[in-house]
């Protein structure tokens, strides 16, 4: 009996589950344990005692029993502003930037549709277009990882993509791409385009002030690298035409409490997270400086809070794993293949920890 049903069982999964979702395996998140974390691009720094306490009285008078504001409207209000979203475009939040990619996609999913990114590029992209039954297209970038503009437009042209992303800064490759190559882009493009500005407290570069100036423009930031991972929160900027659209699919409560009452609180106090930010530039410099004397190693150049690395002696996964020994989680990118063959992704941390970084990453070599 209990075979048999185990057996149906199985039948009725096979039938069930489709084959897209079957073939992937889940999003992996490495255990960190009590490494250096240096894995995932967050903000190595902690708020301030004081501000702790004062955040602490706000959370305490958060009504729990109360669904959240569904539209957020006091953080939306604040968001605008420090963002700098121009005048006539308008803002729809995520829980973090990755479900506002899966609102885009699910608005548009159609059999055959497709989401256009250049590649090495974010792994949601394909993930999500995998999720909601797109089709995915990734265009190699060169080998310095510009755009290759030609390859970008014959593929819009072929593929007529209804969303492509351009990562700015990429990652994980850690560059701002050209900017006249973007507009090229934004303009050759039927679909819509959504600059991915993850990384801009690192970056001093932004699509921002050109919404409205193209139509199918849209542009993502998030709080998470600017050291608010653990809230999930991330807003899509662009033309109500769509944002419109994209507010029916998003699910009523998407911004839960804590959230809201923590990152008004957040931008209420953003200085702190600025000069955050300032210290992890710095601190990037310093790390660009050590990294480019080791030998054989190539290291690219980086607009973000990680730097890309490839070993041109050394095998990476070995390297990986002697870092990890020596208690340093960096993220290893070799096992991607192509043009990430021999390629580790590190995060800009305190200067204790890259010092650790780059001593242990001598050991390994
Ligand atoms: C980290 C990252 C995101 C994800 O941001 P969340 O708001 O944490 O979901 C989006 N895009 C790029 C390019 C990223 O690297």
């Amino acid at each position: 009996m209990m075979q048999n049903n185990s057996h149906r069982i199985g039948h009725l999964m096979s039938d069930l589950i489709r084959p897209q979702i079957k073939a992937l395996s889940a999003y992996h998140v490495a255990d960190a344990g009590k490494m250096i974390k240096l894995d995932a691009m967050e903000n190595p720094y902690h708020l301030p005692d004081e501000l702790i306490a004062q955040w602490l009285q706000k959370i305490s008078r958060a009504e729990l029993n109360r669904y959240p504001d569904p539209h957020a409207s006091e953080l939306r209000d604040k968001l605008r502003a420090y963002m700098q979203v121009p005048e006539g475009q308008t803002l729809i939040l995520g829980n973090g930037s990755d479900e506002l990619i899966q609102i885009m996609a699910m608005t548009v999913a159609q059999p055959g549709r497709v989401i256009l990114a250049p590649e090495p590029g974010f792994v949601m992209y394909k993930m999500i277009a995998t999720f909601v039954g797109m089709d995915y297209v990734g265009v190699p970038l060169r080998d310095d990882f510009s755009l290759d503009l030609p390859a970008m437009l014959a593929a819009i042209k072929q593929h007529q993509p209804a969303l492509l992303f351009l990562a700015y800064p990429n990652n994980p490759t850690a560059n701002l791409f050209d900017e006249k190559a973007m507009l090229e882009i934004i303009q050759a493009s039927k679909g819509l385009v959504i600059v991915d500005e993850a990384y801009h407290p690192f970056a001093g570069e932004s699509f921002m002030s050109r919404l409205g100036q193209f139509e199918n423009l849209l542009v993502m930031r998030t709080v998470s690298k600017m050291g608010l991972a653990g809230l999930r929160l991330g807003l899509l900027a662009g033309s109500p035409k769509w944002i419109n659209e994209f507010d029916k699919v998003r699910l009523p409560y998407n911004i839960n409490v804590l959230t809201q009452i923590s990152a008004v609180f957040a931008l209420e106090n953003a200085g702190v997270f600025e000069a955050q930010a300032t210290a992890v530039r710095e601190q990037r410099s310093w790390l660009l400086n050590d990294l480019n004397k080791i030998p054989d190693l190539q290291v690219y150049p980086s607009r973000a809070n990680f730097i890309l690395l490839r070993l041109q002696k050394a095998d990476a996964n070995k390297v990986f794993e002697s870092l990890k020994q020596q208690g340093v989680l960096i993220k290893n990118l070799n096992p991607a293949g192509g043009a990430l063959t021999q390629c580790l992704r590190v995060t800009v941390g305190t200067p204790n920890e890259n010092s650790a970084f780059v001593a242990a990453l001598k050991k390994s070599l």
